[in-house]
């Protein structure tokens, strides 16, 4: 029964050895190196989830016919487990990545993981590889929860076969040198999500199409891509991967509001609490790309931040578009921005109480 699914663990007979991870989890990078074990469950229309196991990481044997290759029929997630100085580890707010990952599912026609087996596979994958949580500074271990259309048929409809997967990589501080600012390119020609679309749901063919539009941004000499709204061309929606925050020069805070093709980030909407906990006042409102020109120009614009797992809180320095650029302030991280990230990541380190109760003790 999917109700009650749960991971059964198969240990690997090849861990890395203690030498290896410790080599690894020294200079850990992101995304590059893998944890010793994986989850994975299938899920078919006659048997629903079944087959849910914890085992040794490794490649998938897949047909060159299966659906996710040809018809992008996928979602993921993306959060972090955290070693406080006690050596307990703990996931932050998972129960909101799982309520997301069952959103993203619907929208793509792909089964809802029940949320119990979501936080079961997380759990049970931490605890058997908890020695390849770093620690010291802003490091954790990134987990990668993704489902996949893995039925082997060509035939346009919603995949008879789902393959759910967690893999885990440790990830160093994402700013080792240093919280560094972020150069934005303004996409004019490209947009992200249309109404109707799949802006909402963390689905790779968001990624794909956002691909070429960063490429051109770092041809410009930029970190990172803005896009606007598809009808107007007016409103800021957010960057390729991350959600946008602006401080106005009465210290009100203000982010794009969701309009069904923002993704809703988990950083986001814990920011929307921090920012009122430390006595902002915040709103969520449309905001177009003329006010965030306009009001850098005058000051009256006086921090932009952007948010997300990955980075959780990175300063915007400047504004390019095709025939111009706007500085934010001096260009360097603002006073509420930096409170706010400092914060997010003290509740995270458990370096600071969690009145929230966004934290989770695994193991
Ligand atoms: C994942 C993601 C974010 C950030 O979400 P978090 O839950 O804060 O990590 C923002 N925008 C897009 C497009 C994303 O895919």
């Amino acid at each position: 029964m999917s109700a009650d699914l749960q991971f059964t663990v198969e240990p690997t007979t090849q861990p890395a050895s203690d030498d290896q991870r410790a080599a690894i989890l020294a200079n850990p990078g992101f995304g590059q190196h893998f944890s010793d074990h994986m989850a994975i469950a299938t899920w078919t229309k006659e048997n629903g989830w079944h087959d849910a196991r914890i085992t040794a990481f490794g490649p998938l044997e897949l047909s060159p016919a299966t659906a996710v290759f040809h018809y992008a029929q996928t979602i993921f997630e993306g959060m972090k487990a955290y070693r406080h100085p006690d050596d307990s580890i703990h996931t932050f707010r998972p129960e909101a990545n799982a309520a997301r990952f069952a959103r993203s599912a619907r929208r793509l026609a792909l089964p809802e993981l029940p949320e119990d087996a979501f936080l079961d596979s997380l759990r049970r994958l931490i605890e058997i590889d908890r020695a390849w949580v770093p620690s010291g500074g802003e490091t954790s271990l990134y987990l990668r929860p993704f489902m996949f259309g893995s039925d082997p048929f060509l035939g346009v409809r919603p995949s008879a076969q789902v393959t759910y997967c967690v893999i885990a990589s440790p990830a160093g501080s994402y700013f080792a040198k240093g919280v560094k600012p972020v150069r934005i390119w303004l996409s004019e020609e490209y947009t992200r999500a249309a109404p109707g679309g799949t802006g909402a749901a963390k689905t790779g063919g968001n990624y794909a199409a956002s691909l070429l539009a960063q490429a051109e941004a770092a041809e410009q000499g930029c970190d990172q891509v803005a896009f606007l709204d598809a009808i107007e061309r007016k409103w800021i929606e957010e960057l390729g991967g991350m959600n946008l925050y602006f401080v106005f020069d009465d210290n009100s805070v203000v982010t794009p509001e969701l309009s069904g093709t923002i993704l809703e980030g988990v950083t986001r909407d814990s920011i929307l609490k921090l920012v009122t906990d430390l006595g902002y006042h915040v709103t969520e409102r449309r905001i177009s790309i003329d006010e965030w020109r306009d009001g850098a120009a005058s000051g009256r614009i006086r921090e932009v931040f952007a948010c997300g797992t990955a980075a959780v809180i990175t300063p915007v320095a400047s504004l390019k578009w095709h025939d111009g650029e706007v500085q934010v302030a001096d260009g360097e991280a603002g006073q509420i921005t930096s409170a706010v990230r400092s914060a997010l990541l003290d509740v995270q380190y458990g370096r600071a109480a969690d009145p929230h109760g966004w934290m989770t003790r695994i193991c």
